[in-house]
Parts: structure tokens; sequence; C-alpha cells
């Protein structure tokens, strides 16, 4: 697709476009295949980000990028039925996985469905007392413009949370993590899902992703403020989380 705008556009649509597909083609085996490539590790690094957030009773929260609402089920169970979550994602196929999933385990009231682009939320300034996005920041185009508009959409005092895979902290680990990206998970993902090709661009986007200090310094230019990150298994993973002051 060409345009006026050259080729920086196109590159832009291209990734939208190839994101788009990836996430259409994985949606219905996207929870087997999580357990399978992190051996069920994802739930922890997950528990944490749970724990980080300080969400309780009353609260309202964005799951942006939730996909198949791992974080919003157990966050609908926190806030109760005075507070509010919202599963965003920007692929229809993913969102009605969600929420078939979290119908079935019972979760309703207290959870709304929104399909939306994380650069550009649909919600007033100030309206969320916590945000998270896990495993998903990497897809998304214009990571800057995410940032601002997840700050934007936060109360004062609220938290942002990023989950993301970031750069081991070790380079033997980098080397391990390396080679299982690019051979273990496009083999497993043609085994489970017969689409290598998804899993091949989730290991290039893996490898694309900022550094620990790079996302750090990015939240702090969209406005968020006492940033700090705890890697997780030798920093395969990092949880960033900032406030909005
Ligand atoms: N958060 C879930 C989890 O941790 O299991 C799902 C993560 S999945 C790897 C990434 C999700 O990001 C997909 O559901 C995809 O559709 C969504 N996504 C990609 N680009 C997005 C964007 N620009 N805005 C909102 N969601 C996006």
């Amino acid at each position: 697709q060409t345009t006026h705008f050259g080729y920086q556009q196109v590159a832009v649509d291209e990734k939208a476009g190839k994101v788009a597909e990836v996430f259409h083609s994985v949606a219905a085996k996207y929870d087997l295949m999580n357990d399978l490539m992190s051996m069920g590790i994802h739930r922890l690094w997950k528990r944490m980000t749970i724990e980080m957030s300080g969400v309780r009773q009353g609260h309202q929260v964005l799951d942006i990028a939730g996909g198949t609402g791992d974080l919003t089920l157990k966050f609908s169970r926190l806030v109760g039925k005075e507070g509010r979550v919202v599963l965003a994602d920007i692929n229809d196929s993913m969102l009605k996985v969600g929420r078939d999933k979290l119908l079935d385990k019972g979760c309703s009231g207290n959870v709304e469905f929104v399909q939306a682009n994380a650069e550009c939320l649909p919600f007033p300034d100030n309206t969320f007392d916590c945000i998270t996005i896990a495993f998903g920041l990497r897809n998304v185009t214009d990571k800057d413009m995410a940032l601002r508009s997840m700050a934007r959409i936060l109360k004062p005092g609220g938290r942002l949370l990023v989950l993301e895979f970031s750069k081991p902290t070790n380079p033997v680990m980098s080397k391990i993590y390396d080679t299982y990206s690019f051979t273990a998970l496009p083999f497993m993902g043609k085994l489970v899902t017969n689409d290598s090709e998804s899993y091949r661009y989730l290991a290039e986007s893996i490898r694309m992703h900022p550094d620990q200090e790079t996302l750090k310094g990015m939240m702090e230019a969209a406005g968020l403020s006492r940033v700090e990150y705890h890697n997780m298994t030798s920093g395969v993973v990092a949880l960033h989380r900032g406030i909005k002051l």
C-alpha cells in the first residue's frame, strides 16, 4: 500500500497489518500456546503484575491489549461489584476469545469489553486507578503515543504497569533464549496452529523491543513518575511500573 507519506507510512501500515494477521490467526489457540511456550511461567509473571498493581475494591482498571483476559479475570475479582475492569484490545478475534472465556468463568457484571487501539484510547482524562499492558506494547506501532495515551487517562496517583519481554541480564541466558525463540517457538507454532510464520514474527518482535532502561525513559517521557522495573526470569521479562502524579 503506497501513500503520499512515503516509505515510513508503508512500514507503519505493514506492521499494524502483520500484527492483526498474527493475532487473528493465533486467537483460538492463544492460551494453549502461551502455556506451552512459557512452560506455564507466564502465570507467575502475571501474578507478580497483579501484586504490584495495588488494585483493590472499587477501583477502575483498564487492561489494554488484554487479549484473552488473564489479568482482567483476576482484576474483576479484586475490584468487586463497586469497581470496573475494561478489557480492551485492537483485535476482535482475541476479544471474542477473551469474552467467551471470562463468561465461562462466571465473570460478569463488572467487566466491559472494548475494541480499541492503545495509541488513541477512547476514554476521558483521569479515568483509571490502574492500567496494565501485558505482552502488548511490543506489538504497538507508535509506543510513545500509546504510553502518552495511557498516562492521559490515568487518575492522578494511578499506576501504569507494563509487562513485556525484555533484555536478559546475563549473556548465557540471552543466547539460550534467542535460540529458543527462533527455533522452538516457530516449531511449536507449526505443530499446534500450523502457523510457524506468526511465531517467527513474535520472536522478531521480542528481539526488537526496547530494553529495560530504554522503556523506563519512554515512560518518563510520557509523563509518568517514579518509574521502576523488576526483572523476572533473568530479565527475559520485565515489569515496569510508573505513577501519574
Ligand atoms: N495481555 C494478554 C496476555 O498477556 O495474555 C494478551 C497479549 S497478546 C501477546 C498481545 C495483544 O495485543 C493481542 O491481543 C493484540 O491484538 C493486542 N494488540 C496489538 N496491537 C495493539 C494495539 N495497537 N492496541 C491494542 N491492542 C493491541
